[in-house]
Formats: structure tokens, C-alpha cells, sequence
């Protein structure tokens, strides 16, 4: 008996120990994950939109039993419509998700789906590698060594945005999970239940204009069948009890909440004009390459070419080292981890910056590689070029990474962002009445889907519609 009871005591005093192990490595993670989102994407800057989230999301987790966190909520600064939760209690959301609720309780329930990811700590089962297609197929042993471990610290972020918790996946089961407890948590803090299923089949519906691609039913993909789950919603909303709470903002203010928000690519992480490509945030301007591909990141600029076999990072790392310090700092690190020394490494200068130049010449399964470093002091931080291909892509490599040029933010030229507007329909409008008479020429076609409004429906007089439209963006 007495055995017994120790045995218990034991088994009790270690199983407690290893919970509080795991939530405290689940903190860890989600402050690791924290980090990896601030750096990869940031946060929108929008004040009054963040505190709404951060309320709403604690009235949800205000009606858990026993959070096992501190739960957070950010506002994240991409246009991808997405929502993601990561260990630790530590909730996403994009701007561009909040294209598509059209009430609080929509919004509700897809923040519910993620505290219950979290608070439940479901696995991250699989990881999806989402690194630029370019590198991949480059070989093995340099990405290795130029890309990760110490060095990839120092140069090379926007590559390694692999991003393994940000595109984690949950396995079928935990996604039901997360489905039937996040609207049972919505309508214990006063939300319609039910109204997850209608911002599923919207979300659904932007994701396939998106990707272009029609969703299928299939056994072993990580997200249950999206009929399946509204479905699966309906029937379990039947049974919930939603307490009497009204939600923060009413119908109405809560469109008024989203006038404005910009749901496009952010100008200020790059974008294109008139044959040229802009990154404000890291101040440079290029010519767009023929037989090469781009992509920004908010703090990079990612080339690679069509070919695969030559890729160019550019990005900007606040670092008080001057380049030639810098230089000097891979230099060690490398011929430490490999033992290869630079057949150049000196001061240069770039558009009268100071800077540092280091370049290598290696092989890789028998075929000649170039890697090129530049270091430039660069607007009070450290920009650096990392060059990487095949040997006899080098002068193709030097060309692209010549086009590179400073620019000023006042000689930026305009852009335009993409940003949700809310306007008032007028008694018995039709959806094309209402976009006629507002003149909308683009994106037209989606305001009906985007107000779940068909053709037949009439408006009433003072309804809200939300539109979408490009509006001028400035530098100055
Ligand atoms: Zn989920």
C-alpha cells in the first residue's frame, strides 16, 4: 500500500515536472517562431486594428477553463490570407485574411480554431520547406555551409524563411479538433458559432483564385475537405448555447473597423515599375532581369535565375561592424567550417559607400562554383549581396548584382497599394448597380463574393459594401 502511494507520489511529482518541461519548451518555441514572423514579415502598423484583435482574442481565451499561456495577438503585415497560432499561446493573423470576414463572429471563429492549436498543443507533425526554388537546386554541401549554421545568421534570412513553424501543419484530427472547440469557445464569449463556415468557404475560394487551383477531397491532405469541415460546423453549432454577450464592434463598425487596410503587397517591401524594381525599406533600385526571377521579403531581395543555377540574396541587417569587419568575420567562420580561403577578400567601395568584397571559387560534384560576398556601410546598416552559382553564371552574376542602385526614398516614384474600402449602398442597388455607380472598373467582379451577395440580391438603403481598390501610395 505504502509502495503504492509512493509510486503514485513519484508518478504524479514527474508527470508534473513533465508538463511544466513541455509548456516552458513550448514558450521557447513560440518566442523562436515570434522572432522568425517579426523578421520574415513584421507586423502592420495599424494601432487601433491591433488592440481590436488583441480584445477579441482575449474574450475568447477568456472562456478557456485553464489557459496554459499568456495569450498574444499580432497583426501581421502580409497580404496572404492566413491565421496561425504557434506553441506558447501566441496567435497571427494577416491583414490580408481580414479581406474576408464580414462580422465579428466570423473573425471570432477562425481565432478560436487557432487558441485551440495552441492551448490544446497540437503536434506540428510536418513542415513544409518553403525556400527559394533557386537554391535547391544548388548544391547540398554549400547551402549547408554558406546558409546555414553561423554564417547563414549573418548573410542569409530570406533563403532559410523555410519557416518551420510559420507553414507548420496539424495532422486531420487536430484541425477537427480545433474546429469543434474554437466555435464552442466562440459562442461561450457570445459569438455565433456557425459563423466559421461561411469565412472557411470564402477563404477557401480566395486560396484557389490565389493558387489558381480548384481544392480536392484527398485522404492525405494535412486540411480536412472544406465541405466537410462546414459541414462538420453546422452540425455542431446546432448544440451550442451562445452566451448573451454583444460582440465589441457592430456589424457596421466592424466593416468601418477594415476601410483602408491595405490587403495587397506592402510597397514599402518592393515593388515594380516601368521595367525597374524598388525596395524602399532597403533603399535600392535594379533593372528587372530577362531569365531571372525576384521576390521581396521585408527585409531582402531575392534573385534567381530561370535556369536555377545562380541565386543573389540581397539584405539588410542592422550591425554595428563596418563591411571590412564583416568581410573579415566570414572570412574566419568559413575557412574555419570549410577550410576554403577567398581568392579575394578587400575594401572597396560601392556607389561611394564604404564596402568589402570577398569572393570563392570551389567545387561541388566536379563542377566549378563562384560565391561573392559584398558588404556595403549602407544608410546606418549593413547591406550585403551574397552571389552564389555555377562557375560560367559568374559574369551573368557580376551583370545582375551591377544593376544594383542606392536610391533615395524623394526619388522613389509612386505606388499604389491594394486596400479594402467600405462604401454605402443605396435602397434596392444590385450588386453591378452599386459598382457602377461607384465607377468600379477593377476587381468588380468580386464584390459580390466578397459581401456573399448574388446577383439578385437588392441592397438596402445604409448597407455596407466592401470593395477593393488601388489607391496611390507615396513615399514622401
Ligand atoms: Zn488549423
Amino acid at each position: 500500500m505504502k509502495f503504492k502511494f509512493l509510486t503514485f507520489l513519484f508518478i504524479l511529482a514527474s508527470s508534473i515536472k513533465a508538463q511544466q518541461q513541455d509548456v516552458s519548451r513550448d514558450i521557447e518555441m513560440g518566442k523562436r517562431a515570434y522572432i522568425e514572423v517579426a523578421q520574415t514579415m513584421g507586423f502592420y502598423n495599424n494601432p487601433s486594428l491591433e488592440a481590436y484583435l488583441r480584445n477579441l482574442g482575449n474574450r475568447l481565451v477568456a472562456q478557456l477553463k485553464q489557459p496554459l499561456f499568456n495569450y498574444e495577438f499580432y497583426l501581421v503585415d502580409a497580404a496572404e490570407p492566413n491565421a496561425f497560432a504557434v506553441p506558447g499561446g501566441k496567435v497571427f493573423v494577416t491583414r490580408g485574411l481580414l479581406l474576408l470576414p464580414m462580422s465579428e463572429d466570423e473573425l471570432a471563429g477562425v481565432i478560436g480554431h487557432e487558441i485551440i492549436h495552441t492551448q490544446n498543443r497540437h503536434s506540428i507533425h510536418q513542415q513544409k520547406e518553403n525556400i527559394l526554388g533557386g537554391l535547391l537546386s544548388l548544391p547540398g554541401v554549400l547551402v549547408t555551409t554558406f546558409f546555414r549554421g553561423p554564417i547563414g545568421e549573418i548573410v542569409a534570412t530570406p533563403f532559410l524563411r523555410a519557416g518551420g513553424l510559420i507553414n507548420s501543419q496539424y495532422s486531420q484530427s487536430h484541425e477537427t479538433e480545433a474546429d469543434k472547440q474554437g466555435v464552442a469557445l466562440a459562442a461561450a464569449a457570445g459569438y455565433q458559432p456557425q459563423a466559421l463556415a461561411p469565412m472557411l468557404k470564402r477563404l477557401n475560394l480566395e486560396v484557389e483564385f490565389l493558387t489558381q487551383n480548384k481544392e480536392k477531397k484527398d485522404y492525405f491532405s494535412s486540411h480536412p475537405f472544406t465541405p466537410d469541415r462546414i459541414k462538420n460546423i453546422n452540425k455542431i453549432s446546432e448544440k451550442l448555447i451562445v452566451a448573451k454577450q454583444s460582440a465589441l464592434l457592430q456589424k457596421n463598425e466592424f466593416l468601418y473597423q477594415l476601410n483602408g487596410l491595405s490587403i495587397g503587397s506592402n510597397p514599402e517591401h518592393g515593388f515594380v515599375h516601368q521595367n525597374k524594381i524598388y525596395h524602399p525599406q532597403l533603399g535600392l533600385q535594379m533593372d528587372t532581369v530577362e531569365g531571372w526571377n525576384f521576390s521581396f521579403e521585408r527585409h531582402s531581395l531575392s534573385l534567381a535565375s530561370n535556369k536555377q543555377d545562380a541565386t543573389i540574396a540581397i539584405q539588410m541587417s542592422a550591425d554595428s561592424a563596418s563591411a571590412f569587419a564583416m568581410m573579415k568575420k566570414i572570412e574566419n567562420i568559413t575557412l574555419k567550417k570549410t577550410g576554403l580561403s577567398p581568392s579575394r577578400a578587400e575594401a572597396s567601395n560601392w556607389f561611394g559607400y564604404k564596402a568589402a568584397i570577398l569572393t570563392y571559387n570551389t567545387t561541388e560534384n566536379g563542377r566549378a562554383v563562384a560565391i561573392q560576398y559584398t558588404i556595403v556601410e549602407y544608410n546606418n546598416q549593413l547591406l550585403k549581396i551574397v552571389a552564389m552559382g555555377y562557375k560560367e553564371q559568374e559574369m551573368v552574376m557580376n551583370k545582375v548584382v551591377g544593376y544594383l542602385k542606392p536610391i533615395q526614398r524623394k526619388d522613389l516614384p509612386q505606388a499604389t497599394s491594394l486596400n479594402i474600402v467600405v462604401s454605402e449602398a443605396k435602397e434596392g442597388e444590385s450588386i453591378s448597380e452599386f459598382t457602377k455607380r461607384l465607377k468600379i472598373e477593377k476587381w468588380n467582379n468580386v464584390i459580390g463574393g466578397l459581401n456573399d451577395k448574388n446577383d439578385s440580391y437588392l441592397c438596402k438603403n445604409g448597407e455596407l459594401l466592401k470593395w477593393i481598390q488601388y489607391q496611390p501610395y507615396s513615399f514622401q
